[in-house]
């Protein structure tokens, strides 16, 4: 399955993919670590830094090139969950050429949620999982549960950015949403609360993913809430 986890920061989307990616079976390739992992590139490290650590966008061209040499790999043939691509209409298209999607899982979040979640996570310098001081502590403080590796606060997790990402995400990546909505590819899953275990919303993406594929992935979806 081709598949995009989209919503805006702090909806959680890393630490579901990180979840749905062994149970389907498809790597979970998000863009904000390629770009981490590319910080040092000798080419584009110096604007990825720049870029990042002010909460703006990386240039199109830039993040494009490092997608198109993650999804060459062999592993992400028979599929990926992508997460934080695209996040603008360019993106958007670009995608388009260069793969068919399956579904898109839309998280729906409301902000004070967000703004809780972003404030009190850390994330695995060496592996990437995400951790949260408050919901969902690692067993030793500032050791990653998955490799052991040191945890640490995103600089980009501090206030003024947090604050500039999700103007940039409301902007410029929730109207992407109606782009998928018409090829009746969404699946919108709601999630209203920050104590919500993650395994309880990543059963209901399976749930949902299944009746999708049953469906043929066509028309409307809704969450057990009854939510469309
Ligand atoms: P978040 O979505 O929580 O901001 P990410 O780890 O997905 O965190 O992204 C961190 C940063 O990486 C973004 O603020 C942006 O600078 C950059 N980035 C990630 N994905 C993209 C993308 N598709 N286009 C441009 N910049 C991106």
């Amino acid at each position: 399955m081709r598949i995009i986890i989209f919503g805006p920061q702090g909806s959680g989307k890393g630490t579901y993919a990180s979840r749905l990616s062994p149970l389907l079976g498809i790597p979970h390739i998000a863009t904000g670590d390629l770009l981490r992992a590319a910080r040092d590139d000798k080419e584009y490290g110096q604007k990825i830094r720049q870029y990042q650590d002010s909460g703006a966008l990386v240039p199109d061209d830039i993040v494009l090139k490092i997608l198109k040499k993650r999804l060459d790999q062999p592993d992400a043939k028979r599929g990926f969950i992508l997460d934080g691509y695209p996040r603008n209409a360019e993106q958007a298209k670009e995608l388009d050429k260069i793969t068919t999607l399956d579904a898109v899982i839309n998280l729906v979040v409301p902000e004070w949620v967000l703004l809780q979640r972003l404030s009190t996570r850390v994330q695995c310098k060496n592996c990437g999982e995400i951790f949260n001081l408050r919901t969902l502590p690692p067993k030793k403080p500032g050791i990653c549960d998955k490799c052991g590796g040191p945890l640490f606060q995103r600089d980009d997790d501090k206030p003024e950015a947090i604050k500039k990402r999700l103007e940039i995400y409301y902007q410029m990546s929730a109207p992407l949403i109606k782009h998928y909505r018409d090829k009746g590819l969404v699946i919108d899953v709601e999630c209203n609360s920050p104590d919500i275990p993650p395994e309880i919303i990543v059963n209901k993406i399976m749930d949902l993913l299944r009746t999708f594929k049953k469906v043929g992935g066509q028309g409307k979806q809704s969450d057990e809430d009854g939510h469309s």
